[in-house]
């Protein structure tokens, strides 16, 4: 890192103390931008990273709802407005007792460049809460939503800032929280969220896309090399919306995925793992994936199980982590490498620590981030936003096309700009550079604001 980089880190470091994930993703980031900043002094002159790393508005609000028994609870809300250069903010909500005002600002920071690569007109932000809503209620979860948008509907709007699902937040949760935001404002204004039910206002292929994404992603990649998914044996933590979608497509391209897990265990197939079984239990009953075992005979439940130390027990190409930051570390990423995985591609967002990626990159693994490749989701739901815009509902093959197309062009923007900044294969370094111009271009554009 270049010594005015490293001091701007030393800089964020300091004003965001006790941040540890928007630390590590800032350090990331500015790690993979010293070559655009030399060759471009007019970034500097503008100040456009200190700009950058500091958010345009962080809103922290007070959520009280009342629970079956009649308790009054109260949790903690978020919304970081970090980027509006391309478009109105634009990034999920995390519903989980892990999320901090540093996770938010960690995703939201992410969500600037993943959005600037899909080429959309979107601004990165990104919101949740502490609430966890495992074990609740329907009725639990709809009251809680309520009261959330109770609070941020002042904050939203189509033009403004459009929230999406994340961990914790899916197609029941987007119902309760717009339904609240349509009573609040007496609008039916569509476009101001995303992963809509299709029946209203939701897009063909938005529930799907981020798994899709990541997999097209990974399968030009692989083609890079040589390789395809037809036949590769593949790995996939997480059993939520993202690894669901990620394992059909994977066997939609010939692969099978042999293991999948949550955050009490690993499921291992010998069979495969049978996407119609996963999807009626978590997405209908919303049970744990240890009852998945229980109903099929091929497979194996391991409680507190290490899914990446599968590895070292049976051939494994591919692996997609697809649950939650920093769940792939160091020894995790020997173990993959050790045993020849040929490339790890990241559907969650920051899954693998930087020791892990150092790990993959050193010993040759193809490794894909996370910003680049999971950005198939945010691209589907800007493109929700345009039928929303235009009060059209697109075909299923045409979303499809879509999500493909935007695929292919971030991989391709990435491994060129890579190539351009003679780092072949670096995409990292390709998705860091790519995001970062497209965003200080319009900032430079917009003025000192
Ligand atoms: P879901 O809530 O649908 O699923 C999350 C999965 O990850 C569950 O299986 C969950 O297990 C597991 N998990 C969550 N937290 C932990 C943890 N601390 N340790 C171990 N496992 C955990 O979320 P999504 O599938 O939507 O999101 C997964 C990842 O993908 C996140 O990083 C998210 O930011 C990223 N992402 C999501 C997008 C989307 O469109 N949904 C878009 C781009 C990125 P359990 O049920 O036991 O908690």
């Amino acid at each position: 890192m270049t010594p005015a980089l490293s001091s701007l880190l030393d800089d964020v470091l300091r004003r965001n103390a006790g941040e540890p994930e928007f630390h590590q993703a800032a350090r990331e980031v500015l790690g993979s931008l010293g070559p655009v900043i030399e060759a471009n002094p007019h970034y500097a002159r503008a100040a456009v990273l200190e700009r950058m790393t500091e958010p345009e508005r962080q809103l922290i609000f007070r959520v009280p709802w009342t629970d079956d028994e009649g308790n009054i609870r109260v949790n903690r809300g978020f919304r970081v407005e970090f980027n509006s250069a391309l478009g109105p903010y634009k990034g999920g909500l995390r519903f989980h007792p892990s999320v901090t005002l540093g996770t938010v600002k960690f995703l939201g920071f992410e969500q600037i460049f993943k959005n600037a690569l899909t080429g959309l007109p979107i601004g990165g932000g990104k919101g949740g809460s502490d609430f966890d809503p495992k074990g609740r209620s329907d009725a639990e979860v709809m009251r809680f939503c309520q009261s959330f948008m109770t609070e941020l509907y002042r904050h939203l709007g189509e033009y403004t800032d459009v929230p999406a699902g994340d961990i914790g937040v899916g197609g029941r949760e987007i119902g309760y929280l717009f339904g609240q935001y349509k009573r609040i404002t007496n609008r039916y204004e569509s476009g101001v969220l995303t992963g809509k039910g299709v029946g209203w206002g939701g897009s063909l292929v938005r529930t799907e896309a981020t798994g899709f994404g990541a997999v097209v992603f990974a399968q030009r990649m692989l083609a890079t090399r040589g390789r395809s998914f037809d036949g590769a044996r593949v790995l996939v933590s997480g059993s939520g919306n993202v690894a669901l979608y990620a394992i059909q497509k994977v066997h939609q391209l010939g692969g099978t995925v042999m293991a999948c897990s949550d955050s009490s265990g690993v499921v291992y197939d010998r069979d495969g793992i049978d996407v119609e079984l996963l999807r009626r239990l978590k997405e209908v009953e919303r049970a744990r994936l240890s009852e998945y075992a229980a109903r099929r005979p091929s497979a194996d439940y391991r409680a507190n199980g290490d899914i990446w130390a599968l590895a070292a027990e049976t051939p494994i190409d591919v692996a997609i982590p697809c649950a939650t930051q920093n769940e792939l570390d160091a020894t995790a990423a020997t173990t993959l490498a050790g045993n020849g995985v040929a490339a790890v591609v990241e559907g969650a967002n920051m899954p693998c620590t930087p020791e892990a990626v150092h790990v993959l990159r050193a010993a040759g693994v193809l490794f894909a981030p996370g910003k680049a490749a999971n950005a198939g989701g945010v691209a589907t739901s800007a493109l929700e936003m345009q039928q929303n815009a235009s009060r059209d509902a697109w075909t299923l093959e045409y979303a499809e096309q879509r999500l493909d197309d935007i695929m292919t062009a971030i991989h391709d923007s990435c491994a060129e700009t890579a190539e351009q900044y003679g780092a072949p294969g670096d995409y990292v370094l390709g998705a860091n550079v790519a995001g970062f111009v497209r965003v200080a271009d319009a900032m430079l554009a917009l003025g000192v604001i």
